[in-house]
């Protein structure tokens, strides 16, 4: 068989630890053999982002930018351990936070549903994709212990003249005070990310905040996600047959609940943050839940949404075998092949992409799996195994030939 023939290459992030081991064993086994793969290479892994000072995450995220489509693994994100554990100069900055910010971009986090893998929630028989925005609120706040007899107030001073608004007078009793921000042109890129993904997905888009409390921050958040609708993507909207609205976050959550999936949620900061836990779990399981940043021009990154399995990384070092989940990371490769193809027009690239999907999951529900889901598995008449990763990437493997 001729190997797939790409025209651009994709930008390949690699990581550390279990998930970089188990990202050289997807290309060979699942890539390799089938495209001929272009890719521009960046070594995030935390020994290569200590020699380079970090400038290797910045390069990465300029490719993207310059390239348009990258795939990332999971990479570690200093704490003070790490400093002694790999003799840190500088404790490094998330390298998803550097490539965030340098793209401005949103990140959507989806599930991989599968037979026999079923969620908490009975009803739930498509995806939720939660949306969450991700810049400032509490994440960027500042705050105070107030003593009894203190008075907080919030300053607002343009061109030297001061607004104050007061925020408690603590003549009763001591206690704390926070100021948070956002910025309208963060908000806007939010908004776009989310409308633009809506229309690439064909999926209704809901919008969440609090706008009754917060009359002014919250409210904001959703005057310009109404503005950009009506302004910029209602036609396109009514033309893919979707629709936007707004709700309540509390009107949301039993929405949600209520709800058959197949929508995406675009949330606060905070609210995703907490959000994206729940709909994970309840989804059942953190290995079967992808993650892509969109950036407001349309530059895509693709990852799994775990880390980079730690635990699992030091029993493979003693010689063990794992039986670490790959799937969410297959299906960053997938996303990202697919996107390229759609890009470059290859329809061969995206349909090699969509069977190495649909081979990952029917491999799972004809019975073969790692032991995280074999754990979780229940369908009638199939008898759960759980392989190695290894031996599971040859299972889909051999699948993918055979509808190739
Ligand atoms: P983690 O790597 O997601 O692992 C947490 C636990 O979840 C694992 O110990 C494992 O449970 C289970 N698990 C996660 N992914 C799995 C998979 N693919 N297959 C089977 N089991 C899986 O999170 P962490 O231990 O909190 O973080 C480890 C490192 O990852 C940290 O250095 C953190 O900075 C980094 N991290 C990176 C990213 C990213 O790059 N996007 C995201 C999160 C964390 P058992 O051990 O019980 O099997
Ligand atoms: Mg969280």
């Amino acid at each position: 068989m001729d190997k797939i023939k790409m025209l651009t290459p994709i930008v390949e992030i690699d990581g550390d630890e279990m998930t970089r081991v188990v990202w050289q064993w997807i290309k060979d086994i699942l890539i390799y053999p089938f495209v001929d793969l272009k890719s521009e290479y960046y070594d995030l892994s935390l020994v290569n982002r200590e020699a380079t000072k970090d400038q290797v995450t910045k390069d990465a995220a300029a490719a993207i930018d310059r390239l348009g489509v990258g795939i990332k693994c999971a990479t570690i994100t200093p704490n003070a351990q790490r400093m002694t554990e790999y003799s840190l100069t500088q404790m490094w900055k998330s390298p998803n936070g550097t490539i965030r910010a340098a793209l401005d971009g949103t990140v959507f986090r989806e599930p991989i549903m599968v037979e026999g893998v079923s969620s908490l929630v009975p009803t739930w028989t498509s995806p939720i994709v939660i949306a969450r925005h991700a810049y400032g609120d509490i994440y960027k706040d500042v705050e105070a212990i107030c003593p009894q007899g203190s008075k907080a107030e919030l300053v607002v001073t343009t061109d030297g003249e001061e607004k104050r608004y007061l925020i408690c007078d603590y003549a009763k009793s001591a206690g704390i005070a926070l100021g948070m921000h956002n910025l309208d042109s963060s908000i806007r890129s939010f908004a776009k990310s989310c409308f633009n993904y809506a229309l690439n997905k064909g999926l209704d888009l809901w919008f969440s905040a609090k706008d009754t409390i917060s009359a002014t921050y919250d409210h904001r958040f959703k005057d310009i996600f109404q503005e950009e609708f009506d302004t910029n993507y209602k036609t396109a909207f009514e033309e893919r047959g979707i629709t936007y609205f707004y709700t309540l976050i509390d009107d949301a959550v039993a929405r949600v609940v209520r709800s058959k999936g197949g929508f995406i949620w675009a949330c606060k900061n905070y609210d995703g943050d907490v959000m994206s836990d729940m709909l994970a779990t309840a989804f059942g399981s953190l290995a079967m839940m992808t993650s892509v940043l969109v950036s407001p021009t349309g530059k895509y990154e693709y990852e799994a949404a775990h880390g980079t399995v730690t635990r699992h990384y030091y029993r493979h070092l003693k010689g063990e075998s794992t039986g670490t989940n790959p799937i969410a990371t297959i299906f960053a490769w997938t996303g990202g092949l697919k996107k390229r193809g759609e890009l470059d027009n290859l329809p061969s690239l995206v349909r090699f992409a969509t069977l190495l999907e649909e081979s990952t999951i029917a491999t799972v529900e004809s019975g073969y799996m790692t032991g995280d889901l074999k754990a979780i598995f229940n369908k009638e008449g199939v008898t759960p195994v759980a392989l190695t990763t290894q031996e599971f990437l040859q299972k889909i493997a051999s699948r993918l030939a055979k509808a190739l």
